[in-house]
């Protein structure tokens, strides 16, 4: 790292940060606890426990609706938190902040509202062979009932996305591209902007995926113009059943509700019913009150170390963990793209990962064995599984050389 503002920001006592963890101050089978499966979710600081707790235990009633003191003091902070989430990812207006379950939930707001509503058969989606089922199932939903088409950009043998590819698939009918910015099973992060310029200048729109991204890089949906942005709060060191979709304004204006119930209507009667107004239309029933207020805490946490640090600290933490896993025997890394995030997938000859992933966890190393939600991307590779070792910035090299040694035993214990 070249860039001096981002040296000073290693001043940052990456080394002992796990510490504010709570979770990660424990012994599995005997040994320290090394927690290397942040991509399928992160551990919670004490900064978002207290916050949740703190929330049950003085303002929690239920938001919007009451005029009495609880219910407008929860009311406060669950917009304080839209607030603390706008900022977050430099979107433009609180309106165009939507509480969902996740990124999951998002994209199938995104499928079910905006796509379903105005695509006409035969318009495409443009996706990648190495999106996470979420953002590949919901668009093959829409195939069968709207009869939309879905395209897919290949990769190459590093896990590289190939952008001219890309560029063959944009058409007149292309109306949308949705698009992850890291993959979870591979690391490789997309040509994302350049990307979102292309499809913009043949009318189409564009959705993020970006639920490994917003805890390892900064995210401006201004400065990328994405039209629609997906993140989770458990891969933000939040709670889980709480994440986000951003939407620009003008387009989640013009599509119709999700799903109907309470909170979402201005007035219901049998002769018409009316629609709340941003973002509150999208936002069916009761939200996960506590969740995204513990979203907020866990976006200050983050922000108060911040994300150019960790971006910085962690792509250091990768390049070690590379350079010591391929020194173990017959190991072979899945997802060597030039551009990666802080997943490390790996396979090692004559070791299946799901023997390898137990007899790791006898030495307390948590990892992910199995197809990680990305069953096309394993079937490109020709695999079924990869293990995986995914970082966070609370992540040290003391625990690669911990990782490191477990692999080399359990391979000895397995060959
Ligand atoms: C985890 C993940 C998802 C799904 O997120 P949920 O929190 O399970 O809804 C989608 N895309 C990517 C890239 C992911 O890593």
């Amino acid at each position: 790292m070249t860039n001096p503002a981002v040296k000073a920001n290693f001043a940052f006592d990456f080394e002992h940060v796990s510490a504010d963890f709570p979770t990660l101050n424990q012994e599995v089978s005997g040994h320290r606890l090394v927690y290397l499966d942040n991509g399928a979710s992160t551990q919670k600081p004490q900064a978002v426990i207290d916050t949740v707790t703190d929330f049950y235990e003085t303002d929690y009633s239920n938001v919007h609706r009451g005029i009495h003191t609880l219910s407008q003091r929860a009311t406060d902070r669950f917009e304080a938190a839209r607030e603390t989430v706008r900022d977050f990812i430099n979107a433009e207006s609180e309106t165009e902040i939507i509480f969902t379950r996740g990124t999951t939930d998002a994209i199938n707001l995104v499928a079910q509202s905006f796509v379903r509503d105005s695509f006409e058969p035969g318009d495409e989606v443009i996706i990648s062979m190495m999106e996470h089922h979420s953002n590949i199932v919901p668009w093959q939903i829409l195939e069968q009932t709207i009869g939309l088409k879905l395209k897919v950009i290949p990769i190459n043998q590093n896990g590289e996305l190939l952008f001219d590819e890309f560029e063959k698939l944009l058409s007149a009918k292309t109306k949308l591209l949705a698009i992850t910015q890291i993959s979870n099973a591979l690391g490789s992060i997309t040509p994302l902007k350049k990307m979102i310029d292309a499809a913009h200048a043949i009318g189409a729109k564009v959705l993020v995926d970006g639920a490994q991204a917003v805890a390892h890089t900064e995210v401006d949906v201004r400065a990328l113009d994405c039209d629609f942005y997906a993140f989770s709060g458990h891969k933000l060191f939040s709670p889980t059943g709480v994440g986000v979709l951003y939407g620009k304004h003008e387009l989640l204006e013009a599509m119709p509700p999700y799903q109907g119930g309470g909170d979402m209507i201005k007035v219901v009667s049998f002769s018409g019913t009316e629609f709340n107004e941003l973002p509150h239309k999208f936002e069916a029933g009761t939200p996960n009150i506590a969740g995204v207020i513990g979203l907020a805490s866990g976006i200050n946490y983050v922000q108060e170390i911040g994300l150019q640090a960790i971006q910085a600290y962690e792509h250091e933490l990768l390049e070690y963990a590379t350079q010591k896993m391929l020194e173990i025997d017959g190991l072979r890394i899945i997802g060597t793209a030039r551009e990666k995030a802080s997943i490390l997938s790996f396979q090692i000859d004559g070791v299946h990962a799901s023997d390898l992933g137990t007899l790791l966890d006898h030495q307390g190393i948590a990892i992910r064995v199995g197809h990680h939600c990305a069953m096309p991307v394993m079937e490109f590779f020709g695999i079924d599984a990869t293990a995986r070792a995914s970082f966070a910035f609370y992540n040290t090299r003391a625990d690669v050389d911990a990782l490191v040694a477990a692999v080399n035993k359990a391979v000895s214990m397995l060959k």
